[in-house]
């Protein structure tokens, strides 16, 4: 549960990277899905169409900022509905952005409202939503290894995803008032355009040889761990907290 084919699923950040990736894991197993993001509207349904192509469910494509919480409402409430005719059980709350830590307040300020505010926001209405239907559902939220261990380098991103491990792990309740089962990926370093590059950047910067920079994960990786969790039902936010996909830990 739930089972993913014939499956209704919002993803933001979907236009790129891990979200992209993980959307289009979930249409060529069979779900129908919304992809959310800043992305504009023309180039978002050519990738929703790209998707499509894979055969098994479908994909459209939603323009939303999700730090405005009525357009969050509208994209994660209403547009699957109008989409597919059913609230989206599987949600991944997945949109993120990185700046430095001498951006200013105003700058990490915004981090925090998309990193934060909306991963928390999108976990309530979506948990809303799935009671109302009647349904059951899953919702993964997207924190970072940085949410786990020290990330010296940005140290307001990491409290932007220590708060998303600290809130997923939190929502356990909601599996039994709301039949939703909330978890987080904490991915490591992962090849994507933009957080993925700003960190690879950094810490090239850093030292060309660091450790970081040798095992760096594929988005299609990191997806992986999405599915599992979207389709174990057993691993609610306390028996299974998060999902690191570790790559240098073992190093
Ligand atoms: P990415 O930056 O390439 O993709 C992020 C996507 O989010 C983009 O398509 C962007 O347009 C969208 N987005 C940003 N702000 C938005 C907003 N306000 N409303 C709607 N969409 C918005 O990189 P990614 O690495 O795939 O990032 C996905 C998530 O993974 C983020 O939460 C990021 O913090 C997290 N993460 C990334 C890494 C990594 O190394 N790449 C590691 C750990 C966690």
């Amino acid at each position: 549960m739930p089972a993913i084919q014939g499956s209704t699923a919002w993803i933001s950040g979907a236009a790129q990277g891990i979200g992209l990736a993980v959307a289009r894991e979930l249409v060529a197993k069979g779900a129908n899905v919304v992809m959310a993001d800043l992305l504009d509207e023309t180039k978002g349904q050519s990738l929703a169409a790209d998707l499509c192509q894979l055969g098994a469910g479908t994909a459209v494509y939603d323009r939303v900022d999700v730090t405005d919480t009525a357009s969050l409402h509208r994209s994660l409430v209403e547009k699957p509905q109008e989409a597919f005719g059913c609230c989206a059980t599987i949600v991944v709350n997945n949109a993120g952005i990185v700046v430095n830590d001498d951006a200013g307040d105003a700058k990490i300020k915004s981090m925090m409202d998309v990193n934060m505010m909306a991963v928390m926001k999108g976990t309530q209405m979506a948990a809303e939503a799935i009671r109302s239907a009647g349904k059951k559902g899953v919702v993964i939220n997207t924190a970072s290894m940085g949410g786990l261990l020290p990330l010296p380098e940005t140290q307001a991103y990491a409290a932007s995803k220590w708060a998303v491990v600290g809130f997923s792990i939190s929502c356990r309740p909601l599996k039994k008032s709301h039949g939703v089962r909330v978890n987080c990926v904490c991915p490591a370093m992962t090849q994507t355009p933009a957080v993925g590059t700003f960190f690879a950047k950094k810490f090239k910067e850093q030292d060309a040889n660091h450790p970081l920079l040798k095992d760096q994960l594929l988005p299609e990786e990191v997806a992986d761990a999405y599915i599992a969790l979207i389709e174990n039902d057993k691993l609610n936010s306390q028996a299974a907290a998060i999902m690191p996909q570790v790559s240098y830990l073992h190093n």
